[in-house]
């Protein structure tokens, strides 16, 4: 029965790309000689790898490769219409930010005695005599 949770099972891929030390592949190999279910795990691999090497000079035809070459350049748009509206956003954020806390401060408020007119005038202000004439107080 084969063991399939064996502790070296990681490692079989990484002896399998040649992504091993000499050390650890000696370990390994000597491993796989006497372990089922690594052996098995490394000729799988090995069936895999053979698989693609005769597929690899197989050519898609010119239509998929043309799709995907859109397809893909879609996306990079649509992330980079994405990255610019969240700049955009950002942007936007900052400028309110800066002008809520730079609009000038409240107006200092009138004097009341500035505001209404005064009793005393004599009506020669020529500011009275035209707010006088707009708001029909002639
Ligand atoms: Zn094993």
């Amino acid at each position: 029965m084969e063991n399939s949770s064996c502790e070296f099972r990681p490692r079989i891929c990484a002896l399998h790309d040649d992504e091993v030390s000499a050390p650890e592949r000696k370990l390994l190999e000597a491993h796989v000689a006497l372990c089922p279910a690594c052996a098995n795990e490394l000729r799988q691999l090995q069936a895999l790898a053979r698989l693609f090497a005769k597929s690899r000079n197989t050519l898609a035809p010119r239509s998929i490769l043309a799709r995907l070459k859109w397809e893909i350049a879609w996306k990079d748009g649509l992330k980079l219409a994405r990255t610019l509206s969240i700049a955009a956003a950002v942007i936007f954020a900052a400028c309110t930010v800066w002008i809520w806390y730079n609009q000038p401060s409240n107006t200092p408020e009138l004097p009341a005695s500035s505001l209404s007119l005064r009793s005393d005038s004599d009506g020669d202000d020529p500011v009275v005599q035209v707010m006088m004439r707009e708001y029909g107080h002639d």
